[in-house]
């Protein structure tokens, strides 16, 4: 399996440092408003990323943080009247739905900034034991960035045209520092704004520092996989680069892996240009699955251009392999033979050789788009081979095929079936013999199993009444 590393600009064979054992951490979003599909890009691609790797087999320790304390937080709890935490917590739950709207897996962990304090002052305590770390007057505390020597390395920079290209960018308090590279990792509180207490002032961390805390806390100080969106490499990866290869003198990740953007017009989909649509927006036009499918039918590394266009394309060739596994599902309904007939056999091996391409797809950097049309290829081949003359064993082998190769990419395609009129009725004989017979417990269940399948009862003077919801 091949992955590109923005650190050494190659695809590069991976080898994980433990074997069978993947340990990824992928940074998350800052929680102030509902997450935008710009946001939910690395969310889908890294879920796919690690499904595809539990797929190869391995066990994938998958970390991601949210993080929830930050300016934006604080100012939209000053303008509401409440705790900084009140709009982390809520914006968490929200974003927890959106993930599992799209089918993203919850994280193995998804650690909170704020729960991690003690941490980050240890790993800062250590930075200025070690000289890579000193506090200004008023108490920040900053990275003296040109002590460590490789600082440049992931964003391929110049030490001396970031620091030419900084001087014009110096806004007020930061002429406290030894040097324009410098980058706050503890700042001190002002009026009204969460702080915790440290040796240097009351306060609150940098950035940067809460997540070389948080991936060292879950998955050590060697990691295989660190990702993000491709604004995160400069500065936020450099520096969480720096800060923890200082600290725990050990190189920090093996491979760093970068999403392409989302646009809209062919300019970045972002909350402060207001170009950006929410996923909640998405949701109300579109089943999520076709975000989600819509997303991976582009390299995660080229930029993507959202348009109305492409999400119907997206939409008809999601709706594409719902439609062959349904239409699979009603096969194995109507009662097939048995046993494999005429050259079946042959045709499951020519089946073989789909599973292989996306395979292959999969293991050139993650090639989804090309993954994606392997499972084309094998509905084509679906709706070409199998029909009313086909054996139940054949028929079931191909759909599975199609309902796993879409799985590893998070894409639900099998459908819950519809139940019909008839087994509806049927259920409410049930549910009235057990209410007649005093088992109001049953009756209940049936009740509830009805409405779990869209179809609320009404009892009215005229008797049972139905309808689906
Ligand atoms: P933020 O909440 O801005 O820190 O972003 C959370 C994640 O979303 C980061 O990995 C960003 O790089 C990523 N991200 C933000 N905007 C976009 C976009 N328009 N396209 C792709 N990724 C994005
Ligand atoms: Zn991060």
């Amino acid at each position: 399996m091949k992955i590109y590393n923005t650190l050494s600009k190659k695809k590069e064979e991976f080898v994980p440092i433990e074997e069978g054992k993947v340990r990824m951490y992928v940074c998350g979003p800052t929680v102030y408003n509902l997450i935008h599909i710009g946001n939910a890009r690395p969310m889908i691609v890294f879920d796919t990323v690690r499904r595809y790797m539990e797929h190869k087999g391995y066990e994938v320790n998958y970390v991601s943080n949210f993080t929830d304390v930050d300016d934006k937080i604080i100012k939209k709890a000053i303008e509401e009247g409440v705790e900084a935490g009140v709009i982390s917590q809520r914006y968490i739950e929200e974003c927890k739905k959106d993930m599992e709207a799209m089918n993203v897996k919850p994280a193995t962990t998804h650690p909170l900034a704020t729960d991690e304090i003690g941490g980050m002052l240890e790993m800062i305590q250590t930075l200025e034991k070690k000289g890579y770390a000193y506090k200004a007057a008023d108490g920040t505390v900053y990275f003296r960035t040109r002590n460590f020597k490789e600082y440049g390395k992931l964003s391929h920079k110049n030490l001396d045209d970031l620091q030419g290209g900084n001087r014009s960018l110096l806004v007020s308090g930061e002429d406290q520092k030894e040097d324009s590279l410098d980058f706050v990792l503890w700042k001190p509180k002002k009026e009204g704004e969460p702080y915790w207490e440290s040796p240097w002032c009351n306060g609150r961390p940098g950035w940067h520092i809460e997540c070389s805390v948080m991936s060292k806390r879950y998955l050590g100080d060697e990691i295989d996989i660190h990702a993000g969106g491709e604004d995160l490499v400069f500065p936020h990866h450099e520096n969480e680069i720096a800060q923890s290869e200082a600290a725990n003198g050990k190189p920090f990740a093996r491979y760093w892996m970068h999403n392409a953007f989302l646009n809209i017009d062919n300019r970045k989909m972002s909350k402060s240009a207001g170009n950006f649509f929410t996923v909640r927006d998405i949701g109300e036009k579109y089943d999520l699955q076709i975000l989600r499918f819509f997303m991976l039918s582009a390299h995660y590394r080229s930029p993507l251009n959202f348009s109305g266009e492409l999400m119907e394309a997206a939409k008809s060739g999601y709706e594409r392999i719902v439609t062959s596994v349904g239409n699979l599902n009603y096969l194995l309904k109507n009662g097939l033979p048995d046993s494999m007939c005429g050259n079946e056999e042959a045709l499951l091996k020519e089946l073989e050789g789909f599973c292989v391409k996306f395979d292959e797809a999969m293991d050139d950097d993650f090639n989804t788009a090309d993954a994606i049309s392997s499972i084309f290829e094998l509905v084509k081949f679906a709706n070409t081979y199998a029909g009313e003359g086909s054996s139940a064993p054949f028929v079931r082998a191909v759909k599975e095929k199609i309902v796993e190769l879409s799985d590893i990419c998070g894409l639900k395609v099998e459908k819950e079936e519809e139940l019909l009129d008839g087994e509806i009725e049927k259920l409410i004989g049930e549910r009235q013999a057990a209410r007649k017979a005093k088992n109001f417990a049953r009756a209940d269940e049936i009740r509830d199993e009805l409405l779990n399948k869209g179809i609320l009862l009404e009892d009215t003077r005229e008797g049972v009444k139905w309808k689906r919801v």
